[in-house]
């Protein structure tokens, strides 16, 4: 998969180098581009602001810098011989160098890039968007700050774009940077191979609409906290039992909405006693 995310603040995407998404760049399963929005200002400010029409507090990203930098991302990703080019910054006129990498372009793959303009007023991200970008082959985030990008840049990117504009939650940030690396991150773990073991992805929390079952590791007795003896018991139909029903009992607590939610045949008789 490629991802590019453009901002006035690459250094904040600098957390995908580490851990999991780093190991993800490392070994060709994800190419990522970090491009500063200022390389595709004209002026000598280096200006991507102004204010906004009709007046009020804040100001608003120009459309100019927004448009150039979408076209050229969305353009040199394409080119099959930039697949795998580990950082495209500010490369609108350069070649960015090319590594070996087998993840292919969206161009490759015969679709549109998807621009996800993280936003408070998006639509709420969930899992099942998580699962279902993650069979993208080009993601390219346009992180916002102040008031958020003039409305026509989300307009025009509908040519050329599947344009989402994405919620992470109802409460409002500085900017879309961490909204991206949200999204990245989520996005990311559910790329084939990314996964050391794969098996960890099958039960957890919102993948079939209940939360995870909450979790213990040695030792047995810590501070006279006892670790349920039914995990210590062996018996492998039992802790399963044992599980789904910490996890029926969890989601009814802290989010009754998901159960509400979930169609009448996923629950059992036996799911229903507890
Ligand atoms: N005036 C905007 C509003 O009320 O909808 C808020 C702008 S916010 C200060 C600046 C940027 O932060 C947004 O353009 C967006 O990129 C990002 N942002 C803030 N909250 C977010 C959220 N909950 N989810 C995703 N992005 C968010």
């Amino acid at each position: 998969m490629r991802i590019d995310v453009i901002s006035i603040f690459p250094d904040y995407l600098a957390p995908l180098e580490l851990s999991l998404t780093g190991k993800a760049m490392a070994a060709g399963l994800l190419d990522v581009g970090i491009h500063d929005l200022r390389d595709w200002t004209t002026d000598r400010h280096r200006t991507v602001d102004d204010t906004p029409y009709g007046g009020g507090a804040g100001m608003v990203m120009k459309p100019e810098p927004w448009a150039q930098a979408l076209t050229d991302v969305a353009e040199l990703a394409g080119r099959a011989e930039l697949s795998g080019s580990a950082d495209l910054a500010g490369s609108s006129d350069d070649t960015p160098a090319t590594t070996a990498s087998g993840t292919g372009t969206a161009a490759e793959a015969g679709e549109k890039p998807v621009l996800i303009v993280p936003s408070p007023a998006g639509a709420p991200f969930t899992q099942a968007d998580a699962r279902r970008l993650a069979g993208r082959s080009h993601l390219v985030f346009a992180c916002g700050r102040y008031e958020g990008i003039d409305q026509r840049v989300i307009d025009w990117a509908g040519g050329d774009f599947d344009v989402e504009l994405v919620s992470i939650g109802d409460y409002v940030l500085n900017g879309g940077e961490v909204a991206a690396l949200v999204i990245i991150e989520a996005v990311a773990r559910l790329i084939p191979g990314f996964m050391g073991n794969p098996e960890s992805l099958v039960e957890e929390s919102y993948e079939d609409g209940l939360l995870e079952y909450p979790v213990y590791t040695k030792p047995a007795d810590w501070r006279g906290h006892q670790v349920p003896d039914v995990l210590l018991s062996g018996n492998h139909a039992a802790i399963a039992r044992w599980r789904r029903d910490q996890r029926l009992i969890r989601t009814q607590r802290t989010r009754p909405d998901l159960l509400a939610g979930l169609p009448d045949a996923a629950l059992d008789a036996r799911d229903r006693q507890v």
